[in-house]
C-alpha cells in the first residue's frame, strides 16, 4: 500500500463478526467493531478502484460543505468492503477520498437520508480538521471531533437531535482502540448538535 501516504480514518459502525489483525487485538473482545483502517498498513477494505458513488452523496456532501461555506472537492465513491467498516476518509497522491460501503449504505433517491448524510458528514469532519494528514496516536480524539462536527452539521442542515443521532445507532457500543465507545460518541455527535442550533 505503497501508493497510500496517509493515515486513513473510517467512521465505525456496528457490526458482528469483525476480526482485527492480531497485533492490534486488545484483551477485549472485539465484537461489533468494525473499523480499523486507523494506519496504512492495515490496508484498504476493498479491492480495485472504487466506483462512482449514489448522485445522493454527492447532494450529500454538497449540502455539508455548503453548511461551513466551502466548494467540495473530495474525491467520492462507493465500494463492496471486505470489511464492516461503513466509510472511510483518506488522502491518496493528494486527492481527498471519501469511499462509503455500497451494502451498508441505502439512499433514498433524490433526497439524501439523515443515517447516510451523518456518516458522510463524520468523513468530512476527517478532512476538514486535518486528521487524514496524520498517523498519530489520538484516534478517539479525533472520532469525537468529527462526530461533534457531524452533528453540528446535521443541525445546521435541519435535523432534529434524534435525526442526528440516528447513524450513531449502528455503532460499536463498547469502541474499540481506535473508536470511543457508543455513549462517548453520541454525547459528542449531540454537543455538536447543540452548538450548531446555539450559533447562527
Ligand atoms: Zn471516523
Amino acid at each position: 500500500m505503497d501508493h497510500i501516504r496517509r493515515a486513513l480514518i473510517a467512521a465505525a459502525l456496528a457490526l458482528p463478526a469483525f476480526s482485527l489483525p492480531s497485533a492490534s487485538r486488545g484483551a477485549r473482545a472485539t465484537e461489533g467493531l468494525i473499523c480499523t483502517l486507523t494506519r496504512p498498513s492495515f490496508g484498504m477494505p476493498h479491492k480495485g478502484e472504487p466506483l462512482a458513488p449514489a448522485p445522493e452523496a454527492r447532494l450529500a456532501v454538497g449540502w455539508i460543505m455548503d453548511t461551513v461555506g466551502l466548494t467540495p472537492n473530495f474525491a467520492l465513491g462507493k465500494a463492496n468492503f471486505d470489511r464492516k467498516v461503513g466509510a472511510y476518509a483518506v488522502i491518496i497522491m493528494g486527492e481527498r477520498r471519501i469511499v462509503y460501503d455500497a451494502d451498508l449504505f441505502s439512499w433514498v433517491e433524490g433526497s439524501p437520508n439523515w443515517r447516510e448524510t451523518g456518516i458522510m458528514a463524520h468523513e468530512v469532519g476527517h478532512h476538514l480538521g486535518g486528521h487524514t494528514r496524520t498517523d498519530n496516536a489520538t484516534q478517539h480524539a479525533q472520532e469525537l471531533e468529527a462526530d461533534r462536527f457531524a452533528g453540528f452539521v446535521l443541525a445546521k442542515l435541519g435535523a432534529t437531535l434524534p435525526q442526528a443521532t440516528r447513524w450513531a445507532q449502528d455503532l460499536s457500543e463498547e469502541g474499540a482502540e481506535s473508536h470511543p465507545p457508543r455513549r462517548q460518541r453520541l454525547i459528542a455527535i449531540s454537543d455538536g448538535w447543540r452548538h450548531g442550533k446555539s450559533v447562527r
